[in-house]
């Protein structure tokens, strides 16, 4: 039996959902909605299209948003004070710089200063130890989304062996410690993984964060997985496709999410969530 599609765009609009609802309890309790501040350095285009669909996301739901775009020649100690401002302001629950910054700017300084209460994108080292040590914290966006999608076809996680291919900070790493949280047994796979194909062919669950269209052959995949794609790789001819063969692996899994229309739409929306979170936390209320 073919696969499940995982209809992200659907969930996503779920998430928002709720999250416009929450932001109403809130406002009508504390008088405020919650607030996120974007920053922006530089012209670098791709950043500019996300962060003007993190503001309209903003706007959707209530939220309210401020929006900070710096020169490319701003200096390191300009955003920093720009950040520390931003800490400071009682109407900014989020804050969120985003990245990539400029080759004059260290990242690790800016996303050192964001502070813990308000890093919304889970980045932070606080944030980071939270998430490792199993304490409350804000947890980074893409992987929280990706468990809610695993969460929405009912996928049994406890015992289950979840592979994640991809080690980045923003990705690869928290979904392991989420899936590790919720009693998988998580292996990790990275470019010097020998015999990718034997990981994936033992896997229950499959996360490929790779960043390299259709790497990941659908022959490989478990019959009866669950394959969540967060690659997103632009072809020559425009068309954006995953780091899953997505045909063949839907021949075999139990469900997969499909590129567009996957794990995509989930990371904004848990940008949202997550504003809500620490704005409610600052309310005294979570
Ligand atoms: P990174 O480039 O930071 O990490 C890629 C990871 O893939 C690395 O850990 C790397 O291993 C591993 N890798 C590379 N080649 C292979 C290989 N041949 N076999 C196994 N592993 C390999 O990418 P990100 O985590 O930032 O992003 C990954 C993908 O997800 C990209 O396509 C990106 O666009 C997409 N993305 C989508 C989001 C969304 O909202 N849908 C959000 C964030 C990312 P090593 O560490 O050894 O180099």
């Amino acid at each position: 039996m073919p696969a499940k599609i995982i209809d992200g765009k659907a969930i996503a609009a779920r998430v928002r959902a709720e999250v416009a609802e929450g932001v109403k309890e809130l406002a009508a309790r504390t008088g405020a909605p919650p607030g996120l501040a974007a920053v922006r350095v530089g012209e670098d285009p791709a950043s500019i299209i996300y962060v003007r669909n993190k503001i309209k996301a903003c706007g959707e739901v209530g939220i309210a948003s401020f929006e900070h775009t710096l020169p490319e020649r701003t200096t390191q100690e300009d955003l920093l004070g720009l950040v520390s401002r931003l800490n400071a302001d009682a109407r900014v629950n989020g804050i969120l710089v985003q990245l990539p910054l400029p080759k004059h700017i260290d990242p690790d300084r800016v996303i050192d200063l964001v502070a813990p209460e308000k890093d919304v994108d889970g980045f932070g080292p606080r944030s980071v130890a939270a998430l490792a040590m199993g304490r409350p914290g804000l947890r980074a966006c893409t992987p929280s989304g990706c468990l809610r999608l695993l969460d929405e076809v009912e996928t049994h996680l406890s015992g289950a062996r979840a592979l994640v291919v991809g080690r980045s900070l923003i990705v690869g790493k928290p979904m392991a410690l989420l899936l590790l949280e919720r009693n998988a047994t998580v292996t990790m796979a990275h470019s010097r993984t020998q015999d990718l194909a034997g990981e994936v062919g033992r896997a229950d669950v499959l996360v490929a964060a790779i960043g390299k269209a259709e790497l990941i052959k659908g022959s490989w995949v478990k019959p009866g997985a669950t394959v969540i794609d967060v690659g997103m790789n632009r072809l020559p001819d425009g068309k954006l496709k995953g780091d899953v063969e997505f045909g063949p692996a839907a021949e075999r899994a139990r469900a997969i999410t499909p590129v567009p229309g996957g794990v995509g739409p989930m990371t904004i929306a848990y940008l949202l969530r997550n504003t809500l979170i620490a704005a409610r936390a600052r309310a005294g209320l979570n």
